[in-house]
């Protein structure tokens, strides 16, 4: 999205007294005016970037310091990083993917950032805690003690769905399974996803074209969301999985 298509958003964003803001890609460090984007949001509120910290060198580290400096609210940058090791990661993220981002995420740590570290959880579930233990020496390694690291529970969709298997039919949600059940836990009950394209329940669905709620974020507000996808079912079982807090399950920061 361009700085003025955000802008627009962010205005519309105020009449409907949004609380927080998350900036999500593909890699939104591509976007050539995401400083200027982040310099308008964070007059309005918090503001987090999802990021593979790769297109981080350190004058922007510097720049998005002095960013979060001159804001009275706070900036957070989320790292995804999916192993511990570059065979780990960069089986899922590319070649080179690891040595690139730990390069961005010492950035970060040298101008003052705590990144959030997030992990799309590969391995079996029993492993977790040894997982994020060596989690937390790989990034004390650089700089970083005590870090703030997050496991996700895999989406069993797109190129994960390939790699290990998709979701059954067992696995979406029954009206059954909402009694008495916290909806709030939900992001798309208190979020949505604005796009160059329209306005989508979550982050989660933008590939699909039924999560399309409306043009417009106020729209998109009042547009009720059907939690019918097979991923919703994964969300369902662990929580708030896009937004900074930890997951109700399985998680770490
Ligand atoms: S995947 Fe489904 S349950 Fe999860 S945030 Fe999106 S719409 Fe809501």
């Amino acid at each position: 999205m361009t700085r003025a298509q955000v802008e627009a958003a962010l205005r519309d964003s105020e009449r409907l007294s949004v609380k927080e803001y998350y900036f999500t890609g593909g890699e939104p460090f591509m976007n050539r005016e995401i400083e200027g984007i982040l310099e308008d949001t964070l007059a309005l509120g918090p503001a987090t970037v999802l990021t593979n910290a790769t297109l981080l060198p350190p004058r922007r580290a510097e720049r998005l310091a002095a960013l979060a400096a001159d804001s009275i609210y706070t900036l957070e940058l989320r790292v995804s990083l999916d192993g511990v090791t570059p065979e780990t990661n960069d089986a899922l993220r590319g070649e080179g993917a690891f040595a690139r981002c730990m390069e961005g995420v010492e950035r970060l740590v040298g101008a003052g950032f705590l990144p959030i570290i997030t992990a799309m959880r590969s391995w079996p579930e029993e492993a977790t805690q040894s997982v994020l233990e060596r989690f937390r020496e790989l990034l004390s390694g650089i700089g970083y003690d005590r870090a703030r690291v997050k496991i996700l529970p895999p989406l069993l969709m797109g190129a994960e769905a390939t790699r290990t298997r998709g979701y059954d039919e067992t696995e979406h949600i029954t009206h059954e399974m909402l009694h008495g059940y916290d909806l709030s836990q939900l992001l798309c009950t208190r979020a949505r996803l604005v796009t160059a394209d329209g306005v989508y329940a979550c982050p989660i669905l933008l590939d699909y074209p039924s999560a399309r709620l409306a043009s417009t974020l106020s729209e998109a507000a009042r547009r009720s969301v059907t939690l019918s996808e097979s991923a919703c079912f994964t969300c369902y079982v662990s929580g708030a999985i896009c937004s900074n807090a930890p997951p109700a399950q399985g998680g770490d920061r």
